[in-house]
């Protein structure tokens, strides 16, 4: 099976550099699946899962938006932030869960309702992602 090569790399540093047989990720635009010789592009991420497939297998990131550039043999992610599923301190989200929905039912203006909103997302997804 062909392979492609993926690197996630955050502000801390990189989070992975593995080949892999596909990746999926999630665009502003949609799921977008990227399989060995994709055409070249670069597109933009939200809060969402990355699956990466091989041998039969499925692992899952969760990436807290940033960018993706796809080349025919390689994909590298910018994300603001990212996570294996077998790295998310899942009690950590369960908090930033509650303190969002916390913020979120308190009167506030709009910025503030964003920020928790934009929190609230994060913690779903990396709650979601461990749970796969
Ligand atoms: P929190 O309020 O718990 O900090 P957050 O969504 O505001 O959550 P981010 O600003 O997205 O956190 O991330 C800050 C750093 O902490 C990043 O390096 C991110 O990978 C890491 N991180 C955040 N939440 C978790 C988690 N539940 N498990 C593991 N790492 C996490």
């Amino acid at each position: 099976m062909k392979t492609l090569t993926v690197s996630v790399v955050t502000p801390s540093g990189p989070v992975l550099e593995e080949d892999y047989e596909m990746i999926v990720c999630k665009t502003e635009t949609g799921e977008l699946g990227i399989l060995p010789g994709h055409i070249p592009l670069v597109a933009p991420l939200t809060i969402g899962a990355v699956r990466l497939k091989k041998n039969n297998d499925t692992y899952q990131l969760a990436v807290s938006g940033g960018f993706m550039e796809v080349r025919p043999d390689k994909v590298t992610i910018l994300a603001q932030s990212a996570e294996k599923a077998s790295e998310i301190d899942v009690a950590r989200a369960n908090e930033a869960k509650a303190r969002a929905e916390r913020r979120l039912q308190a009167k506030q203006d709009d910025t503030d309702f964003q920020r928790a909103e934009l929190a609230l997302k994060r913690a779903l997804n990396r709650i979601n992602v461990t749970r796969k």
